[in-house]
């Protein structure tokens, strides 16, 4: 099964994929997270792209095509789940064909509600361990002992450098320009569903799996 989840950044898109990961073992692909990667290792493609990432504007679709080729040439079959990608409608159309050279086709496409106002709050606030990689934050999940990761335990965090402030606001106005054409071309394949992500994770998830299941019983 093929997913993709459509939503501004902030809106909670990674926390469910990791209880969808855990529960029906999606691979969750986030493109961000791939491109991020490129940087940490300073490949070629990392230090082009590091100047665009930091300015919160989109890379250009040829480079995010190579990573996303690489993922479904090695995944047969598999669940997987898209994140962050398709970003705007020539990467919609661009990943339809690209699926189909694979056999494959999106089955569902989840698209996250929720109040821009909100973003500013909750983007601001992400931190990250720098050696496991976990999400808090500050004002919503923050680790059981201060400045100590619940999983790995290590006492080092980052935060993203588009999750500052100026990077925030202009990678919500991106969004806010790309969404809605990429939102049509789903209705218009009957494949969108809307979730409601401004209510309390629990509840947000137990509502993904209503519309998993309802789709599945079409
Ligand atoms: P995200 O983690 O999804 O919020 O993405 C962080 C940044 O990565 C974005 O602001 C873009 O610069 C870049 N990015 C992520 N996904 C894409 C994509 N599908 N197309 C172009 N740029 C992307």
């Amino acid at each position: 099964m093929i997913m993709v989840f459509l939503g501004a950044p902030g809106s909670g898109k990674g926390t469910q994929a990791r209880y969808l990961y855990e529960k029906f073992g999606f691979e969750h692909i986030s493109t961000g997270n791939l491109l991020r990667k490129e940087i940490e290792l300073e490949t070629g493609l990392g230090l082009s792209i590091r100047k665009i990432m930091e300015g919160g504007r989109c890379v250009d679709d040829d480079i995010v095509f190579q990573l996303i080729e690489i993922i479904l040439s090695t995944r047969q079959g598999e669940h997987i789940l898209f994140d962050g990608f398709p970003r705007n409608i020539n990467q919609a159309k661009k990943f339809d064909a690209l699926l189909a050279k694979y056999n494959r086709v999106i089955d569902t496409v989840i698209d996250f509600q929720i109040i821009f106002s909100k973003l500013m709050e909750r983007l601001t606030g992400r931190y990250i361990c720098t050696r496991c990689m976990s999400v808090y934050h500050k004002l919503f999940n923050p680790t059981n002992v201060e400045g100590i990761c619940d999983k790995c335990g290590h006492d080092k965090f980052m935060v993203r450098e588009d999750d500052k402030p100026r990077v925030v606001k202009k990678r919500l106005e991106v969004y806010e320009e790309q969404h809605q054409s990429l939102r049509e071309y789903y209705l218009d394949r009957l494949k969108l569903y809307d979730l409601d992500a401004d209510l309390d994770v629990a509840i947000v998830h137990r509502n993904l799996l209503v519309l998993l299941q309802k789709h599945m019983n079409r």
